[in-house]
């Protein structure tokens, strides 16, 4: 039954999706009404008699499947604030976020409570375990359905990657979910009749709002991994149901590493399987031009790129129908207004680099408890992403070119792209992979710094300056980069370091320049 917390638009809609498939995971498949049912035993559970959690943070660290959703769903249901926990997380790392958000209660799944109840018991907050949630009566669990949830209401405390400084909780209201996901269900024009395959982590925008929420909100069917696995992915997409699929590029790469060492009846198997799928899109980092050209060959897929934060939720996107530009990312989605300013603050003309700041209703409320950082993160009422690009003249489509303070470098004077960069070197048929930083210098203010993973095989066939060292990599560079781009400190890796969404930590990078001399070194 759906009473007065129909406010909710996606627990209203619902019950109207009632017994299509919402969630298919290792434990089964389960309905829209099971959702419902499940999530509203959590919210009783969480409100134990109350009539209202009041905006009462309640974290949780649930394995990705159907119980993930009904907590979601059961804390928003009791006017709880979601606070979903990194399931790869070491104990003081979720020792800070419970702390931070003043968490009231967790929720906890068996394989998380090695860790997670001791720390509930030292801190005295109650812990909920899944598996145990108590039977309630019929008419304590209509009690959940009473609750009148504003939608201006907090939702949802997310932490960002926090690559730079400790993780800063980034609040959204119910209001700014709902556009998030509408802007990207009329830009993608999801149906009831998709299927996703999800194997993203669910601490994250990517994963919750592009994927589960958008597929839960339009009634389609979101098949759950209880962690990213490329073979497990591939089953899902040769299994011929899936219709949608996203990801981060490192996953793309791992998908076509999978792919590569497959037989070639597997390997004729899952491209064939591909062509029945209707979208697949890449995010929340650059996608190199090398794997979208590569994942073309295998897939046929152009993948879609677009641009988004845990801020803002997504705001960039390349056509649904129409030309993908590789590079780029894109037009504002449905519902976004993006401009780009200058150092002065004032928008720049097409053609000229500047601060993409964004504004409109899937713009997050506030840094949770930062006063100071939320105002600092404004300007006349738009967002700033610290992420630089340049609106392209002729057809209005953003390039972006990095985060503003880490991948745009001031070398000799010139400003470059660190990410412009790492596609050119990623076309060296030496190099896996690689991560371009500035490493300060006081002759060119900073030096282009290239830390480079070799091809498997060549690493362990050759030592590795024979591989590549900087005068070679230097020689093939100039002829795709002018003078001033070409890298003159280089460091060969075994892999790059990388947080849990896939992100390359460039201050880890650089941090390996500056110690020990990292490196060659070019005059
Ligand atoms: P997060 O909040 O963890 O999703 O990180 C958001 C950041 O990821 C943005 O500020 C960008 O720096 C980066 N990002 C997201 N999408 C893209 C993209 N398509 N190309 C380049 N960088 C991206």
């Amino acid at each position: 039954m759906i009473g007065r917390s129909s406010q909710l638009p996606i627990i209203a809609r619902a019950g109207g999706h009632g017994r299509r498939t919402a969630v298919v995971e290792a434990q089964g498949t389960f309905t829209y009404n099971d959702l419902l049912d499940a999530s509203s035993r959590v919210a009783a559970a969480l409100l134990a008699g109350r009539l209202d959690l009041h905006e009462e943070r309640v974290a949780f660290l649930v394995t990705p499947g159907f119980p993930w959703v009904a907590v979601q769903w059961g804390i928003w249901r009791a006017g709880g604030v979601a606070v979903p926990l990194p399931l790869n997380s070491t104990g003081p790392e979720l020792q800070y976020f419970i702390d931070d958000t003043g968490a009231s209660a967790l929720v906890l799944d068996a394989q998380a409570a090695p860790v997670l109840a001791p720390i509930a018991a030292a801190r005295g907050i109650r812990a909920l375990f899944y598996e145990q949630l108590p039977t309630f009566q019929a008419a304590e669990l209509a009690d959940v359905n009473i609750i009148n949830i504003n939608s201006e209401r907090r939702a949802m405390i997310l932490y960002t990657s926090g690559t730079t400084s400790r993780p800063k909780g980034v609040v959204t209201t119910h209001a700014n979910i709902a556009a998030q996901i509408m802007s990207l269900v009329e830009a993608w024009e999801w149906s009831a009749d998709d299927s996703i395959v999800l194997g993203l982590p669910l601490h994250h925008v990517h994963g919750i709002i592009n994927v589960a929420s958008c597929a839960l909100w339009s009634g389609a069917t979101c098949q759950m991994l209880p962690r990213f696995d490329a073979n497990a992915v591939w089953d899902c997409i040769a299994g011929g149901s899936v219709t949608l699929f996203m990801a981060v590029p490192t996953v793309y790469v791992k998908l076509i590493a999978a792919w590569d060492k497959a037989s070639p009846e597997r390997r004729a198997c899952l491209s064939q399987a591909c062509a029945r799928l209707r979208l697949m899109v890449s995010g929340s980092a650059a996608l190199p031009v090398s794997t979208l050209k590569r994942w073309k060959e295998i897939s046929g897929h152009t993948l879609l790129e677009r641009y988004g934060m845990t801020e803002i939720g997504m705001a960039l996107s390349n056509p649904l129908r129409g030309e993908r530009v590789p590079g780029s990312v894109g037009t504002p989605l449905p519902s976004v207004e993006v401009q780009l300013a200058g150092e002065d603050g004032e928008a720049v003309a097409p053609g000229t680099l500047g601060e993409i700041e964004v504004r409109g209703p899937s713009v997050f409320l506030e840094y949770w408890g930062q006063p100071e950082a939320t105002r600092a993160a404004f300007h006349d009422g738009w967002f700033r992403t610290g992420d630089t690009a340049v609106m392209e003249n002729e057809n209005g489509v953003y390039r972006i070119f990095g985060r503003t303070n880490i991948d745009i470098l001031k070398t000799g004077g010139h400003k470059v792209s660190a990410l412009e960069i790492e596609d050119a070197l990623r076309e060296h048929p030496a190099v896996a992979d690689c991560a371009v930083v500035g490493v300060p210098d006081p002759e060119w203010g900073e030096r282009v710094a290239a830390a480079v993973v070799l091809k498997e095989g060549l690493k362990e066939a050759l030592n590795d300056g024979d591989v590549l060292d900087l005068p070679s990599l230097r020689t093939w560079a100039k002829e795709l980069l002018a003078a001033h781009k070409v890298p003159s400190r280089l460091l060969v890796l075994d892999a790059l370091p990388r947080n849990a969404m896939g992100k390359v930590m460039k201050p880890s990078v650089a941090a390996l320049f500056q110690s020990k001399g990292g490196g060659d070194s070019a005059a």
